[in-house]
């Protein structure tokens, strides 16, 4: 498999807003921040070990304003793609806007990604948004926004908004973790997809890193995600634990919906889940994980009594 080494640096989960759907911060775990002096040798040992991508996220990147456009300095100087997540809170004029856009595009920040929501926008003003991409567009800064959804119909304003002020955007699912643990879901009208998952590893404040960058640092009971601390081990290490897990290579290939009918999961069951919340049936259950490891143990050999017949690895059309 090609392992193109990407991560979202996630500097501080501290934010200046309280989203109700935030996956990043969930009010039980308090906020973090990284050591300056940490994150940029860690960026360096990213260098070292090829890392082509870095995304700033977690809770809002630019209240440290000045420490993540350093940060960005150090991906530019090694020719590291970098991406910001924000809010926008600070692009209140045009002018305060412009001068951040032009400040970032000098540190050598590759694309902006603004977040929109319903929810976001019950703590800032639309305006920002406009204001963040029309400097984006003037200096020339690549830029999309996030905007994130649960597809209900009171949604269609909000895209229409995008829409009459000419904004690239692209719809992004609510994930039901974090705060939005509790929303109430809307049924999904879709057919049987594959749920396959690109699997971009995370980087937390306390240097815990994940293998997945949305909801895996939720799985909690078995820690499915959790590749270690890089106060014990380096990038290095965690990215080459990564990439040689069978089985989050099969999450990117063979997909989800695969996984969960090899274990038994009826196709009708299926296809209520959302992606995350599959993978959370899947991997956040210990009996689960044990089955599924034992029977890529025995790949090649004779299936085990008690399994569907065959081996996870012959589980393909
Ligand atoms: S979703 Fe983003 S902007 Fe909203 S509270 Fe979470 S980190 Fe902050
Ligand atoms: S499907 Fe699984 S691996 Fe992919 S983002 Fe969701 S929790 Fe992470």
């Amino acid at each position: 498999m090609n392992n193109v080494r990407h991560i979202a640096f996630g500097y501080s989960t501290k934010c200046n807003i309280r989203c109700n759907h935030c996956v990043a911060v969930d009010g039980l775990t308090q906020n973090a921040t990284m050591e300056f002096h940490a994150a940029k040798s860690i960026i360096q040992q990213m260098v070292d070990c090829n890392v082509t991508g870095i995304s700033f996220t977690a809770g809002e990147p630019f209240i440290f304003l000045n420490d993540i456009s350093n940060l960005i300095g150090l991906c530019s100087k090694n020719s590291i793609y970098s991406r910001v997540v924000t809010n926008g809170f600070w692009a209140k004029t045009q002018n305060q806007s412009d001068n951040i856009v032009s400040g970032l595009l000098q540190s050598g920040l590759s694309q902006l990604r603004i977040s929109f929501s319903r929810w976001h926008q019950k703590n800032i003003d639309r305006k920002n948004i406009v204001n963040a991409a029309s400097s984006c567009k003037k200096y020339g800064l690549d830029y999309f926004i996030s905007f994130i959804t649960d597809f209900s119909e009171e949604d269609d304003r909000y895209e229409q908004f995008l829409r009459d002020n000419n904004l690239k955007f692209f719809p992004e699912p609510v994930i039901y973790f974090g705060r939005a643990k509790g929303f109430k879901h809307n049924s999904i009208l879709t057919d049987y997809h594959p749920n396959i998952c690109s699997m971009n590893p995370y980087l937390s404040p306390e240097l815990d890193m994940f293998a997945c960058c949305d909801a895996g640092s939720h799985f909690t009971k078995t820690d499915f995600f959790l590749l270690g601390n890089l106060k014990d081990k380096s990038v290095d290490e965690l990215f080459r634990k990564k990439e040689e897990n069978s089985l989050y290579c099969l999450i990117k290939t063979m997909g989800l919906t695969n996984i969960a009918s090899y274990m038994g999961f009826a196709a009708s069951e299926i296809v209520q889940y959302r992606k995350c919340e599959l993978c959370e049936k899947l991997f956040n259950s210990v009996a689960n994980v044990r089955i599924l490891e034992e029977s890529l143990e025995e790949s090649g050999e004779e299936p085990r009594k008690e399994s569907v017949g065959y081996s996870l690895m012959n589980w393909t059309r």
